[in-house]
């Protein structure tokens, strides 16, 4: 069933026109749990994340050690470039969301510490292997970034994530960063969101201590792109692409390709071209339950994104 649902996925993906496609997530049980899903040291009543409308999603947390991945990302990779003629981007968990694993009050003797080297490894092999397997680009998604500043202001949580994330980055060579990249989002749920509320300019400047190559950053739904724009430019690292989202995936409204352009238009402002790229904000359902947006929807919008920025890459004499 799933392999039905990533070919028909990628069938019309390519259809849009997109250079690069991925299985939008088809087969993943959610965008963050598919490493642990049939783990069986686990109990259900782990951290809550809680969104604007009130609805919630509930972690679960580790009960024993040692630490280890049920399954990795390139599983999925592989069932979806069976299917596909142009190169593929993959999705990876950032080691910063499965941290939250572990429990406040400690696993006997299985230290936090412990647990840290093992997901370290994990966190690692997930990616190596997604790059090994012939990914275009692996994308970490790390949408708890900007929750963390909610639930801690005074930034040391969010510390303690981009540095567990750069012990993961670390690990490989300068090459092969430039195909690692970093998404970050206000989480995206059944139409809601958990942190559009979090000013950008608290995250940024830290966001981009990260050792990635490539950013994905969410700003078509930012009430302000050109300030968050004036942020990127200030505080990226100048050898970075920067894929500004063009699309909201929250919104059912489609976007034309006209107001795409011009979203692109309004980036090259402040970001270079040769820098520059486009994706959705987030993605379309990130957990498999979420129906909200309906398939005919999300992909009218990829290709509002295709068109719009082959729009833009005209205007701007590089098409
Ligand atoms: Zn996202």
């Amino acid at each position: 069933m799933y392999d039905a649902a990533v070919r028909d996925t990628i069938d019309r993906f390519q259809e849009t026109g997109s250079p690069v496609i991925s299985d939008g997530e088809q087969a993943k049980p959610s965008f963050a749990t598919y490493p642990i899903q049939g783990l069986k040291d686990l109990a259900p009543d782990g951290v809550i994340i809680t969104f604007a409308d009130g609805h919630t999603r509930q972690l679960p947390r580790l009960t024993a050690g040692p630490f280890h991945y049920h399954a990795y990302a390139a599983t999925y990779l592989d069932r979806a470039k069976r299917h596909a003629r142009v190169p593929v981007k993959q999705s990876v968990i950032a080691a910063s969301a499965l941290s939250l694993l572990y429990p406040q009050e400690g696993i006997g003797a299985y230290s936090q510490e412990a647990f840290l080297e093992d997901l370290v490894r994990e966190a690692e092999t997930d990616i190596r292997e997604s790059l090994r397997k012939g990914a275009y680009n692996v994308q970490m998604d790390f949408t708890e970034g900007r929750l963390s500043l909610k639930l801690d202001p005074s930034k040391q949580v969010l510390r303690s994530f981009i540095d567990l994330n750069n012990a993961v980055i670390d690990r490989f060579s300068e090459e092969q960063r430039k195909r690692i990249g970093v998404h970050t989002c206000p989480g995206g749920d059944m139409d809601s969101t958990h942190s559009l509320d979090v000013d950008y300019a608290e995250l940024l400047p830290m966001l981009f201590e990260l050792k990635a190559g490539t950013f994905y950053i969410q700003l078509a739904s930012e009430p302000d792109r050109p300030r968050v724009l004036s942020i990127i430019k200030e505080h990226a690292p100048p050898d970075c692409r920067i894929f500004v989202g063009v699309i909201d995936p929250i919104d059912p409204r489609v976007e034309t390709p006209e107001e795409v352009r011009d979203r692109v238009l309004e980036a090259a402002e402040y970001i270079p071209v040769d820098r520059l790229g486009t994706c959705d904000d987030c993605g379309f359902s990130p957990f498999g339950d979420d129906t909200s947006t309906s398939r005919q929807t999300a992909f009218a919008k990829i290709r509002a994104r295709v068109e719009g920025t082959q729009l833009a890459s005209k205007e701007l004499g590089i098409a």
